[in-house]
């Protein structure tokens, strides 16, 4: 009885058409996405509502519309007018590299459990290191997303830096790292789990353009030493997600290393830019970073969720998790590159590396460069485009491809901006046709897009700014 269950699960003539079948579907999911023929890019529906329909389906749903209903009920991030969070519209080869890290399901922590993708991930990691201008100490891993990598780099921070030997002991003095205050949450987030609490994250304002004042830095170092905060790192946004703007990592890098702290780079999103000819100058200084992360499900054309975290010394991706203190550690050549698991957070990972490979194998490094600097030169069109405008305004001259604006009409106070925007931006979601987020900004509410669809055009953006008077005039 079991058996037969079971061999109904494995049988692999429902996996050839069930396969088949579900190829033809995305294939015209991409189709009428990529040609607009298909109105919206979001087909909103209320929470609760959804909820009911999963319930229904789970006990009178058709299971040949399963995968259907699956599809239609998404947001597409393939669609033109998908201008909205920063994952990228994956590349679709992409899609079956996913699907045969699925099936194999080689666990890669260890080298037998993944020979191919421990080897391809060496490639890679070698390719991305050389690209930041690291040089041959240098080295890194792939991880499950920019939060989890954030958290290991910081780890790895800790234990290179700090006196004591917390692996082992745990905290014992309060530690701290110095960030702006316009970084991604999941950094405030890391350090609590390290157990910094409040007082040890030292956050530093930021300037009219959004960028850490870094003139504060020196006086906010000296601040937490005299409360007893030993701080261990300093960490730089490239670019921050609300703002698309990228803090200044050379400046970063000096003081980092005038203090004897770690510096990170928080290059989730932007990291990409080294691929880029035009755009690498964003990233001007980060080859003195002890650690980068990048997301490649961002501006890489990869599927969620697979990030790579490259270190200025590759001893300390190795110290991370290790008992020894850090002064037993041998170098790195004695350490087996092939074992990923013993420098990663996950012990079983997907084999995230063949994305990575298969979009160099097929299409060369030229790929990314031509991505980043397509969508960048996209987000300056746009801003360009609401610089004309009578009634709109940017929040700050975009670096990137997030572009932050609003719609203020003359005579009107800041408090009925702000709802007025926050309204307009709920009505876009709820009608479909374009999906674009929002973010606050020094207590002003701004309409904010990421351009991540490389298919996205004036057409487009001219089309949403008609919908956003047409709202805002109603
Ligand atoms: C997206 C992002 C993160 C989080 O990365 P995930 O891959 O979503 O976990 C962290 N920092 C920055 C700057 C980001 O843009």
């Amino acid at each position: 009885m079991h058996k037969k269950l079971l061999e109904q699960v494995y049988n692999t003539s429902d996996f050839n058409s069930n396969g088949h079948i579900l190829i033809d579907q995305l294939s015209s999911h991409l189709e009428d996405k990529l040609s607009a023929s298909s109105r919206n890019a979001i087909n909103w529906n209320e929470p609760e509502k959804e909820l009911e329909f999963w319930k229904k389906f789970l006990t009178n749903g058709d299971k040949k519309d399963l995968f259907l209903e699956i599809t239609k009920r998404t947001t597409y991030v393939h669609h033109p007018n998908y201008m909205g969070h920063q994952v990228s519209p994956p590349a679709p080869v992409t899609a079956l590299t996913g699907l045969i890290s699925s099936l194999l399901n080689n666990g890669t922590a260890v080298y037998e459990m993944g020979m191919s993708s421990n080897a391809i991930e060496r490639i890679i990691i070698e390719l991305i290191c050389e690209k930041i201008g690291f040089d041959d100490t240098s080295g890194g891993f792939l991880t499950s997303g920019g939060t989890l990598a954030n958290l290991t780099a910081l780890l790895s921070a800790r234990k290179a830096i700090t006196k004591r030997d917390i692996w082992n002991e745990g905290n014992q003095n309060q530690l701290g790292i110095m960030v702006s205050e316009e970084a991604h949450y999941c950094v405030d987030r890391a350090a609590r789990i390290m157990g910094l609490g409040e007082q040890g994250i030292i956050k530093v304002p930021v300037t009219k353009e959004f960028r850490m004042d870094t003139d504060l830095l020196e006086s906010k170092f000296k601040e937490a030493q005299e409360k007893g905060i030993e701080i261990f790192a300093i960490i730089g946004s490239a670019p921050s997600t609300a703002t698309g703007i990228f803090d200044d990592l050379e400046v970063f890098g000096e003081f980092a290393k005038k203090q004897n702290i770690w510096f990170h780079v928080d290059g989730a999103h932007g990291g990409a830019g080294i691929f880029s000819k035009k755009y690498k100058h964003t990233l001007k200084g980060i080859e003195l970073a002890d650690s980068v992360v990048i997301d490649g499900h961002k501006m890489m054309m990869m599927p969620a969720l697979t990030t790579a975290l490259l270190y200025k010394n590759v001893v300390n991706a190795n110290a991370t998790f290790s008992q020894k203190a850090d002064y037993l550690l041998t170098d790195s050549e004695h350490e087996d590159w092939y074992n990923s698991g013993k420098r990663t957070f996950e012990c079983t990972k997907n084999m995230m590396a063949i994305h990575w490979f298969t979009m160099l194998k097929l299409y060369g490094e030229e790929v990314f460069d031509a991505n980043v600097t397509h969508l960048y030169d996209l987000g300056a069109h746009f801003a360009h485009l609401i610089e004309k405008e009578p009634n709109f305004e940017l929040a700050l001259q975009p670096m990137s491809n997030i572009v932050c604006f609003r719609y203020c009409p003359a005579n009107m106070d800041e408090e009925h901006i702000n709802a007025l925007n926050a309204k307009i931006r709920q009505s876009l979601l709820e009608d479909g046709e374009f999906y674009i987020v929002q973010t606050k900004l020094k207590g002003m509410h701004y309409m904010r897009i990421t351009v991540m669809n490389p298919f996205t055009t004036d057409q487009h953006f001219k089309a949403l700014i008609k919908k956003i008077k047409s709202f805002a005039t109603r």
